[in-house]
């Protein structure tokens, strides 16, 4: 079976349900230039994805060619997902692709998908039909140098088309189209739209008259991908337009967190219209089950429990359950938790903690234990291999007798090429631990992204920041991700 699918416009967030399963599916991908970031991200470990989209300077591939792939491929058996931006059927040749299909025999199905000559306006605030101002819309394809004598297009009725025209791969030939629709009888003051990269983090929009398009296009440097929109409605963004207004639009930030916990912050930013760089600089390494659970299985004899980060929360309470109990292993102690993630980690697995201090630093949680006698009892600290001595030493000082066991490693991950190159241009970077500063430090070797802020999730993480060099513009108060996220608001408002 041969899958024709669109991809959409470049949001991954509009991609189809179908769209992701079948790239889940595939056992070949053959791909283009405009899909969305990540779009492959789902396919199969071992998937064989294949690029045929146009090279800078040529065509990796002529069409010709790609529909006899098809056809073999198709033939070969396996699943084979033809996957395009947009829409397939839209100016994607996704037709002639069916037509050789059917031709030759092979089951096909087609995967229909936001195409960008609604999504791009959308986002840019134009709705291409309006009950007041446009009852139709044309889909153009601005390809063609209209000045050709074989020109496909009749400019005479597209200039009196009563409705939006959408034009598609039609900014090299902005002037003479403007020109030709001038020419043709379409009035000079026709309020016109070019949206770049629409849906996209870089999406710009440059609005005008069919007068003046070309030449406000051509000084704001607009390059494809890029749709142009004639009619009243391109008036319309000027109310309308939303993306652009929301807060971080526009900003790009690295998030350096350790990709399985990165999630949240990341997509929190987008919300807020950054773009988000994911550069994990570390990784949560649990240590092997021999070793943690011995210690686990004298659970019960401890008075009080200490986890110091939602990774030991979590690893904490697995070993537990590895270990055959539950949470009322805990019964018997004093859970005390620095910050609220890890608290609320906690809090999942049926533990309600204690004593949570409300600063998340180790001398807090010191000063929260005060009034807990720990005089000759047994302490737990679980908490990664390398981590601060002030809390174990404060509880040794007033007679406890402390076990320090680390749940995990945390280990540097390489930073990857595509992610190290976005992070150059960065607007922010955010550090949420002291090993984001020092990992993100080594893997880009000291080539801190010029222009960027630094953004601190509190004083321990500022401090290492300014150990390795950097100034810290930022810091979250709270010492949390939503202080982080509030911290940043605040700084990119100023
Ligand atoms: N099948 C695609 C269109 C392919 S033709 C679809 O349905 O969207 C390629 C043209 O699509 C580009 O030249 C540009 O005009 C438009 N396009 C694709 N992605 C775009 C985007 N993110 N923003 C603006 N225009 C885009």
């Amino acid at each position: 079976m041969v899958y024709l699918v669109g991809a959409g416009p470049g949001d991954p967030g509009l991609m189809t349900r179908r769209a992701v399963e079948l790239i889940a599916r595939a056992d070949v991908i053959l791909y283009d230039r405009l899909i969305p970031p990540g779009a492959l991200d789902g396919a199969r470990p071992g998937a064989d994805l294949r690029y045929v989209g146009k090279q800078p300077g040529g065509h990796a591939m002529e069409q010709d060619e790609i529909n006899a792939l098809l056809v073999e491929l198709g033939r070969e058996g396996g699943a084979v997902v033809r996957l395009k931006g947009g829409d397939p059927f839209v100016f994607g040749r996704g037709g002639e692709e069916a037509q050789a299909l059917a031709e030759a025999g092979v089951p096909f199905e087609v995967v229909p998908a936001v195409t960008a000559g609604v999504a791009a306006p959308a986002y840019a605030g134009i709705p291409v039909t309006h009950r007041d101002d446009a009852s139709a819309v044309a889909f153009v394809t601005g390809h063609e140098d209209p000045e050709k004598a074989e020109s496909a297009l009749d400019w005479d009725a597209l200039a009196r088309f009563p409705g939006t025209l959408v034009l598609y791969m039609g900014i090299k030939n902005l002037p003479a189209i403007a020109q030709q629709l001038v020419t043709h009888g379409r009035g000079p003051d026709e309020p016109v739209a070019v949206v770049e990269r629409g849906t996209l983090p870089g999406q710009r929009a440059v609005e005008g008259t069919l007068a003046d398009i070309a030449e406000r296009v051509a000084e704001a440097g607009v390059r494809p991908p890029a749709i142009t929109l004639v009619g009243p409605v391109a008036r319309l963004r000027q109310r309308l337009a939303w993306i652009e207004r929301r807060p971080l639009f526009g900003r790009s930030v690295v998030v350096t967190r350790a990709r399985a916990q990165a999630s949240g912050l990341a997509r929190r930013l987008e919300e807020l219209g950054a773009r988000v760089i994911e550069a994990p600089a570390i990784r949560i390494q649990p240590r092997p089950a021999a070793e943690v659970d011995p210690h686990v299985a004298e659970i019960e004899g401890y008075a009080l429990v200490a986890l110091t980060s939602p990774n030991g929360a979590t690893l904490l309470m697995d070993a537990i359950e590895r270990t055959g109990r539950d949470a009322r292993a805990l019964a018997g102690a004093t859970v005390a938790a620095i910050g609220p993630a890890t608290a609320t980690q906690l809090r999942r697995r049926g533990i309600a903690p204690d004593i949570v201090p409300d600063e998340a630093v180790a001398e807090a949680l010191v000063e929260a234990l005060r009034d807990v006698d720990v005089e000759g009892r047994r302490v737990l600290v679980a908490r990664a291999s390398e981590a601060r001595s002030v809390l174990p030493e404060a509880l040794t000082e007033r007679g406890a007798r402390v076990d320090v066991v680390a749940f995990y490693d945390t280990v540097a991950e390489p930073l990857v090429g595509d992610s190290l190159a976005a992070a150059a241009e960065a607007d922010y970077v955010t550090f949420t631990s002291s090993s984001t500063v020092r990992f993100f430090m080594d893997g880009i070797d000291g080539n801190f992204p010029g222009g960027a802020r630094v953004v601190s999730i509190g004083p321990i993480t500022s401090a290492t920041a300014r150990e390795h060099g950097l100034e810290v513009h930022v810091e979250a108060d709270p010492h949390d991700i939503g202080g982080v996220i509030d911290a940043l608001l605040n700084d990119a408002a100023r």
